[in-house]
């Protein structure tokens, strides 16, 4: 019946970063409430989530990525949120065809398959050749869809400055969803009000996502 797309984010959208941001602060040798304070204090002056590392006092965190990683080990079943796999699964049988393509190293888009994800396209930007916000990570995603009208594509994420203003310009139908540091945090500009539908989780946006198209 239709041929509209969701594409979503990972972090914050379908994981919860709770383990991992844990783990760089025990690498780091921080304690996890002053790293996680520190990542607050980040996102309401705009900076990189990467500055609060510096922040909480640990500049040289670059040299410790391969540790965290270990001990991190990958997403786990643990890291889900637990409306995620539901409500892709739920877009899925409701005819909408499902995309995850996010922030993330490339070794995540196995872990998302090992852990149940079956998109009709996944990918993430370590493989696509482009990050957000860069518009040019919205343009390889309209690319690895078919090239769609960008009309027919919702992009769901917590960030208003990674998901929801970047997608906005590209002409797609923006999804907030509001949970995670920045999602709670974060504001929605005026003129980007009427554009982004605004929802408190997964559940809410399958329950509502026939409006982006009402
Ligand atoms: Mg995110």
């Amino acid at each position: 019946v239709t041929s509209r797309w969701v594409a979503l984010d990972v972090g914050e959208t379908l994981i919860d970063e709770t383990r991992i941001w844990s783990t760089w602060a025990d690498v780091l040798g921080i304690p996890r409430l002053t790293l996680m304070a520190a990542l607050g204090a980040e996102v309401v002056l705009d900076n990189g989530h990467t500055s609060s590392f510096g922040l909480a006092g640990a500049p040289d965190w670059r040299t410790h990525f391969e540790e965290v990683e270990e001990v991190y080990g990958g997403f786990k079943e643990e890291d889900l949120y637990p409306d995620a796999l539901p409500a892709v699964q739920a877009l899925c049988t409701a005819g909408y065809r499902v995309a995850i393509l996010a922030n993330q190293p490339a070794r995540r888009t196995a872990e998302l398959r090992a852990l149940g994800f079956e998109p009709d396209v996944m990918a993430m930007s370590d493989e696509m050749g482009a990050h957000k916000p860069d518009p040019a990570f919205f343009a390889r995603t309209l690319e690895l869809l078919g090239s769609p009208d960008p009309g027919t594509v919702a992009y769901v994420g917590d960030r208003v400055d990674n998901d929801v203003l970047p997608s906005l310009a590209m002409g797609m139908h923006p999804v907030w969803i509001r949970r995670g540091p920045w999602g709670v945090i974060q504001t929605l500009p005026e003129d980007a009000r009427s554009g982004t539908m605004v929802v408190a989780s997964l559940t809410e946006l399958v329950e509502r996502i026939d409006e982006l198209w009402g």
